[in-house]
């Protein structure tokens, strides 16, 4: 298989074949985030991209899972990606599941038509780095979209049919006031939403990037890992929406604690809880042990 750079997917595609569409992210404007900073975007030749899959056709015989990378595969012309979908579907058999990345400005930039049209041949499942429901995080953060037009674009997917993974970031705010209000408007903008996943990373700083030079200069100050608990403990408190499957199991985050809300919150929050009161750093995962 052909790949340019560093690839980069959730880790719940472990086992999909991973199909690069995009070279790098169409935004690429994150401050915390370093994953593509190192290329400059553009969308592979259809001709390359079809190719592969044929590659991949003889070289796997058939495969359940695909993941289209970049970082913004939905940034592609909708009839581009229609055709990926089917040379996809009609190479592999048994292919139930393909995902991608979404970002929030291009899942805007579809029309609801071309978005209906790219589920109904077989794009199943999107990521969104949603990182924060607070308007001055995502301002912070140079996300590029508001609060309201963040939720506006998880809408539009869920309307749609995708089976919706919000991503959000413990500990992208600070520390104090800050911190609890971001979890609070976290909580809230996942109640609007309602995607099926909700997938909390914590922040942890990357060389290189804008906000790793504010931990360093001082000018942004790190959470320590009850503080990121907290967090979790606000968004457990304040999430109101049933069936969502939370996943915390991220390898960045201190305590790794999933679940089904409603029906584990209880359990979920005893789970916290119980190490906010002991503050017993052998409960949470090691520094060394941590990452992105
Ligand atoms: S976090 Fe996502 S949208 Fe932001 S720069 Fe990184 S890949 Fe692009």
């Amino acid at each position: 298989m052909r790949y340019e750079g560093q690839i980069y997917r959730p880790f719940s595609e472990a086992n999909s074949y991973l199909l690069q569409c995009t070279v790098g992210c169409s935004h690429n404007g994150c401050t915390f985030c370093g994953m593509y900073k190192d290329r400059r975007f553009r969308v592979r030749s259809t001709d390359e991209i079809l190719e592969d899959i044929r590659m991949a056709g003889n070289h796997y015989g058939d495969v359940e899972k695909v993941f289209l990378c970049d970082g913004d595969a939905v940034c592609m012309e909708t009839e581009t990606l229609l055709a990926i979908l089917k040379a996809l579907y009609d190479t592999f058999a048994s292919l139930r599941h393909v995902g991608t990345y979404v970002g929030p400005q291009s899942t805007l930039e579809k029309s609801m038509a071309d978005l209906a049209r790219l589920r109904g041949a077989g794009l199943t499942k999107a990521y969104l780095g949603v990182e924060s429901g607070d308007d001055a995080v995502l301002t912070d953060i140079n996300k590029g979209v508001t609060a309201a037009q963040m939720l506006e674009a998880g809408r539009r997917l869920v309307e749609a049919g995708f089976n919706l993974s919000s991503m959000v970031l413990l500990g992208i705010a600070g520390t104090g006031e800050p911190a609890r209000r971001h979890a609070a408007l976290t909580a809230d903008i996942t109640n609007r939403m309602k995607p099926r996943y909700l997938a909390a990373l914590t922040y942890t700083p990357v060389p290189h990037t804008a906000l790793f030079k504010k931990v360093e200069s001082g000018k942004f100050v790190l959470p320590d890992p009850f503080e990121t608990l907290e967090e979790m403990k606000v968004m457990f408190e304040n999430i109101t929406i049933d069936n969502l499957t939370f996943v915390g199991a991220h390898a960045s985050n201190y305590l790794p604690v999933s679940g089904k809300l409603q029906k584990d919150k209880a359990a979920m929050l005893q789970t916290v809880n119980a190490v906010l009161t002991s503050r017993n750093m052998n409960a949470l995962r090691p520094d060394a042990m941590r990452g992105l």
